[in-house]
């Protein structure tokens, strides 16, 4: 069972998707985004789970579980493939996952390959590719492939934090299923989950995504603390490509500054009285700054490179006119 079972937002897509597979109308791939701590990953082998018993049950015939479980299809747990599952070793599973910074063109054709046999066990074959933002180009070509002649039985489920790495003809094939990070799985994931901060940056700080990223969080807290001048922000948001995954991130992070949730702090990156701002932010404010994010970027996916450039120009037009607002307030 998942671990964040009480996360309503995962229970309303295990419902929907607990349909679909009723009515074998199963979409061939998806792609979970959400920053780390969202459950992108509990989701997904839940899916995978789901898809590979031979025998689900209704959480209805489940005793003890709460309600809201119930329209939700589980694994029994006993059958043959529940068991390899767990073990890791069932043969018509596949994980696809970077080896040093990339996912290669190999690794691709390996799961190619892997669809084009039958499956050995049930009927099903699925795979999961993580980090699916660190494929190559050729490895991304490769994966359109199969992704344009799906057999009946397969299943791909992306897995990534930055799908605007991801080339729009692989996202247009794909269901997506966007995982909003909450406040509960945030804090929940708070220990120890350093991929989406600072930390985790500072750790590849040799990297040109670190580098940049630094000079990202400094002109965007600026920013935030100053929100009447944006030219410098704007300018380098127009021209960096991950620069809206960045915002969401740089966000997330205030927020669990703010709350003391992570020993992260931005007073690396701008002085005390910008720092002293941030912090007369709330934690509703801060979420509002983050659904401003989400919006803007759900837009851009749909729109292509020159709206881009104007939605960014709007976005921190909405930061500065909030922002501005509740500076005053404040005061
Ligand atoms: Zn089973």
């Amino acid at each position: 069972m998942m671990s964040n079972a009480n996360n309503t937002q995962i229970i309303e897509h295990q419902r929907s998707l607990s349909q679909l597979i009723q009515l074998e109308r199963m979409p061939h791939a998806f792609i979970v985004t959400g920053v780390t701590g969202t459950g992108k990953l509990a989701l997904s082998r839940w899916l995978i789970s789901v898809l590979a018993c031979e025998q689900c049950v209704m959480g209805s015939k489940v005793s003890q579980l709460p309600n809201e479980h119930h329209d939700i299809l589980y694994p029994c747990g006993q059958c043959k493939s529940c068991q390899l599952l767990s073990g890791q070793a069932h043969p018509d599973h596949l994980i696809v996952d970077h080896i040093g910074n990339n996912i290669g063109v190999d690794q691709i054709r390996k799961l190619t390959s892997f669809f084009e046999k039958t499956a050995l066990l049930g009927k099903r074959q699925t795979a999961i590719i993580e980090s699916a933002e660190k494929m190559t180009e050729s490895a991304a070509n490769a994966l359109l492939k199969t992704l344009e002649e799906p057999n009946a039985y397969s299943h791909i489920i992306l897995l990534t934090t930055e799908i605007e790495r991801l080339i729009p003809t692989i996202i247009s094939r794909c269901r997506h299923i966007a995982l909003r990070a909450t406040k509960q799985t945030l804090k929940g994931n708070a220990n120890g989950d350093t991929a989406t901060t600072f930390a985790g940056f500072a750790s590849e700080e040799n990297s040109v995504d670190a580098v940049q990223y630094n000079e990202f969080t400094t002109l965007f807290y600026q920013f935030i603390a100053e929100p009447s001048s944006r030219s410098k922000i704007l300018t380098f948001m127009q021209a960096q490509p991950l620069s809206l995954s960045w915002c969401e991130l740089a966000i997330v992070d205030l927020m669990r500054f703010n709350n003391n949730w992570l020993n992260v702090s931005p007073d690396t990156v701008i002085e005390e009285q910008a720092l002293a701002r941030l912090r007369q932010l709330t934690q509703d404010d801060i979420w509002q700054l983050h659904t401003l994010i989400s919006a803007c970027k759900k837009q851009i996916l749909t729109l292509t490179q020159a709206n881009k450039d104007f939605q960014i120009e709007k976005l921190l037009s909405e930061f500065r006119c909030f922002l501005i607002e509740v500076y005053e307030k404040n005061r």
